[in-house]
């Protein structure tokens, strides 16, 4: 299985679907060609134009780009200057939640609207996504790369934050939110929020999702549950282990299950055992290992 590279960033893509360094879609063409890749490197996003500009009229380029650049710096520090007044006017009365702090409106904060431009009624839709999903933008930039990816006609935009760059934003013909994705894991897909950035970077390599259910026959603890492997690497081998313990709080035992090759993304289905006598057990996550 040969190696392929980003052709955004030049990040090694290990057959992920999308960039882990940008969120790009993966997109099966030809080698890009040395040319291709500096030129794209250059483009990474940082707020600069492309480097190669071939124009006499080299001074005017420059005052039109210098112009917007200057602009956006003002209008970003602006919006967050206020989104820090809106954040601790909040503070004190929100119910602490980390992604209804942020007012829906945004009010002057409207880096958003102005990189859209879709109608105010839709632009409150988006935001109201946005905030759902926890990503308040510093930076927002439409980018060609990422148009049309799942349809024709749909936008694509990366969205800067405190904590991550590349926050992939696609909006439809229609004005309407199509996915919000960071990395290889959307927070909104077909219409609904289905995580939020601080889960997704704060989220384990492998994770224990849902409910676990034990069984306490007398002889054994049985325990089941799904585990997720949340990289875009394969596992190949993953264990989990629980301990068990009686009614005193004594440890007595542990239950234990293990499996070969969890494919990137992939969830197992665990059946833990531990052979322990006595009932009315209890149990607790101990570990969760792989390599
Ligand atoms: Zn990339």
């Amino acid at each position: 299985m040969a190696d392929n590279y980003c052709s955004n960033c030049g990040e090694n893509l290990n057959n992920a679907k999308f960039c882990p360094n940008c969120g790009t879609p993966v997109v099966q063409k030809g080698t890009q060609t040395e040319e291709q890749y500096f030129r794209t490197q250059s483009n990474a996003f940082n707020g600069t134009p492309p480097k190669q500009v071939k124009n006499k009229n080299l001074g005017c380029l420059v005052i039109a780009l210098i112009i917007p650049i200057v602009l956006f710096v003002v209008l970003a520090y602006a919006g967050q200057s206020s989104f820090k007044d809106t954040a601790s006017n909040h503070a004190t009365t929100s119910q602490s939640s980390k992604v209804a702090s942020v007012s829906p409106t945004g009010n002057s904060n409207d880096i958003v609207g102005a990189a859209i431009g879709i109608t105010p009624e839709n632009l409150l839709t988006v935001k109201d996504i946005l905030n759902q999903c926890g990503v308040v933008p510093i930076k927002i930039k439409h980018d060609t790369l990422l148009d049309g990816y799942g349809n024709v006609g749909i936008k694509g935009y990366r969205i800067e934050t405190n904590s991550v760059k590349n926050v992939c934003l696609y909006i439809t013909p229609e004005e309407t939110v199509s996915e919000l994705r960071y990395s290889n894991d959307n927070m909104y897909e077909n219409g609904k929020v289905v995580k939020t950035l601080d889960q997704i970077i704060n989220q384990p390599d492998l994770e224990l999702v849902g409910e676990t259910k034990g069984v306490n026959n007398g002889y054994s603890l049985n325990i089941e549950g799904t585990i997720k492997n949340n990289t875009i690497m394969k596992y190949s081998y993953v264990q989990v282990t629980f301990g068990i313990y009686d009614n005193a709080g004594n440890k007595i035992g542990t239950a234990i299950d293990n499996i070969n090759h969890l494919d990137k993304k992939e969830v197992w289905k665990f059946h833990a055992i531990g052979i322990v006598s006595g009932t009315g057990l209890k149990y607790k996550l101990d570990e969760i290992s792989g390599f």
